[in-house]
Parts: C-alpha cells; sequence; structure tokens
C-alpha cells in the first residue's frame, strides 16, 4: 500500500510545539517496494525502515511530521499478517510481572479495557489478577483469528474510539507498543484519562528511544520502522501522561524473556545467515529456554486523581 503523506508539517503531537522547535531526526528510508502486510505486523522481522522525524526540542518527542493519514494507517493494521502469536504470551508475561507495583496501588479491579490488544494474551493475565470485566480493541483480523477462542469474546475489532465506550467506566486502561503507531498518541491518552473512574490508571509502554541498545544501534535498531509515527524517550513518555491531566505520574525500564530464537529475529544481521542461524536454534534444547534482555522498553504510568 502507498502511504500519500499530507502535506503540511504537523505540530509536536505531545506538546504542540511548532516547527521553529524540530530539528532533523531520521530522513525517510521507505521503499514502496519493500512494504507489504508484513511491514504492519507486530513483533515482525526488522526491515529498517522509516517515514523521516523530527525531534521536538521542548519535549524531546521523535515524530514524523508528515504522516499518513488515520484512515490510510487503519487500513494498513486491518490488512497485516500476524504470526507472532507465541512471543504474545512472553510478552504479556514480561508487561505483568512490571505492572505489579502498580496494580497494588490501583483500589479497584473491575473493568480493564487493553489498546491494541492483539490476541488478547495480557488481558487473560489481568483476568487471573482478579480483573472481572475485560475488553480489548484491535484493528488486525489476523491477530484476531490467532486468538484462542476463549479469548475471542473480549476483541472488538477496529481502531480505539473514545465513543465506544462509557465515561468514568474503566479501573484499568493499558496500550502496549501502540502509543508509537496510533497518530496522535495525546488524543489517545486524553480520552483514556475520560474513560477512567476517579482512582484509575493508565499504563502505556514504549520503547525508549534513549534506551542503551537503541543509542548502540541507532538506524540498525529495530525501533526505526515504517510503523513508528512517534518515538518516545523515557522523559516524554512521562510527559505525556503528565501534560493530558493524570496525576502520580510514573515510570520504569523491564527486561522482556523471549526465545532465543525470536531474539535473533531482531538481530541486525545479513537475512540468509539470520534465516540459517534460526532454522538451527528454533525447535533445540536451546530455544525451550526464555532469555532477559532490557531492550530499552519502558511503562510509563498515570492515575485519573481528581
Ligand atoms: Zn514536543
Amino acid at each position: 500500500m502507498i502511504h500519500e503523506p499530507i502535506v503540511a508539517a504537523r505540530a509536536c503531537p505531545l506538546c504542540g510545539a511548532g516547527a521553529d522547535q524540530a530539528e532533523p531526526f531520521l530522513s525517510d528510508t521507505r521503499d514502496e517496494s519493500r512494504v507489504s502486510a508484513s511491514s504492519f505486523a507486530s513483533r515482525k522481522v526488522p526491515e529498517y525502515m522509516s517515514h523521516a522525524m523530527v525531534r521536538c526540542r521542548a519535549c524531546d518527542l521523535a515524530y514524523v511530521d508528515r504522516p499518513p493519514s488515520v484512515a490510510s494507517l487503519a487500513a494498513s493494521y486491518h490488512e497485516a499478517d500476524y504470526d507472532s502469536a507465541e512471543e504474545a504470551e512472553d510478552a504479556a508475561d514480561a508487561y505483568a510481572r512490571a505492572l505489579g507495583p502498580v496494580l497494588q496501588q490501583l483500589k479497584g479491579r473491575g473493568a480493564a479495557l487493553e489498546i491494541g490488544t492483539g490476541t488478547a494474551a495480557f488481558l487473560e493475565r489481568l483476568q487471573n489478577a482478579g480483573f472481572t470485566s475485560l475488553v480489548g480493541v484491535e484493528p488486525s483480523t489476523a491477530a484476531i483469528a490467532a486468538a484462542p477462542t476463549h479469548r475471542k469474546a473480549w476483541i472488538r475489532e477496529g481502531i480505539f474510539e473514545e465513543g465506544d465506550f462509557a465515561p468514568d467506566s474503566f479501573d484499568l486502561i493499558c496500550c502496549f507498543m501502540t502509543l508509537e503507531h496510533v497518530q496522535d498518541p495525546g488524543a489517545l491518552v486524553a480520552s483514556a484519562y475520560r474513560l477512567l473512574r476517579p482512582g484509575g490508571v493508565f499504563v502505556g509502554v514504549t520503547h525508549d528511544r534513549r534506551g542503551l541498545l537503541n543509542r548502540l544501534l541507532g538506524r540498525r535498531s529495530p525501533i526505526v520502522d515504517i510503523e513508528h509515527m512517534q518515538l518516545f524517550s523515557a522523559k516524554s513518555a512521562r510527559r505525556l501522561l503528565q501534560i493530558n491531566g493524570y496525576g502520580d505520574v510514573g515510570g520504569a525500564s523491564f527486561y522482556n524473556s523471549y526465545r532465543p530464537s525470536y531474539w535473533l529475529r531482531l538481530v541486525p544481521l545479513p537475512a540468509g545467515l539470520k534465516a540459517g542461524l534460526t532454522r538451527m536454534v528454533r525447535g533445540s534444547w536451546l530455544d525451550r529456554r526464555r532469555l532477559s534482555v532490557n531492550v530499552g522498553n519502558f511503562m510509563s504510568w498515570g492515575f485519573k486523581t481528581s
């Protein structure tokens, strides 16, 4: 699919600063001949293609200043491939471990909403943690098809729309590895705020572009991705919540645990070598283990304190 960029450069989608605060961050390295349904899949083999991005000097967000339209993004995710249902379980376990201390501060465990739920693996962890009402929003038909049958009833197909839910109705709203993908992350967290009950919490997981590994890899980091409309740092991820009214805002980096054959997918190696190594490792004794790595993923949270 060819994305027609909008013509005028937008203001910073986090703080609203104009083009005078923007400095070049990434050049446009898209190659339309290499864009496919797998380009918009979760946990895909990195392609190292990106839209042109600028960095906001005021808030530290890096963002695409001429993004595709919301409708075009929705279509891309609707049609995206999905091949990582097993890794979704490992990711959900890592998120659940990181979320533990935040849940201890939460009074109610009634209703939870996950924006970008994939196969709803994380909703199942929330059910185990005592949440009684679960709903997830997911645009990818293929991801929903890969969900176990008992989770499908929790999933609504489509992109997140505030109007689909009642105000003041959720104790917890999660959005993991999705805030980079939406055209307007500020609008998303502001909508979530209105949907939370007083005392409820929003929790996001983003990449930290200033994390050690991402800085070392530079343009060869998997975060350099055509899917990403913005890239946060730890500072700008917290700022997103503060600026949209949240209180008691916090954040922490955490470790992800995956099979070695999955980590191999992310390593910048020539494609042939990577495929050969993956074939050797997959299904071997080594691949039954889980390897924990801090790849610069960052959990941020904020409460509806008023
Ligand atoms: Zn900004």
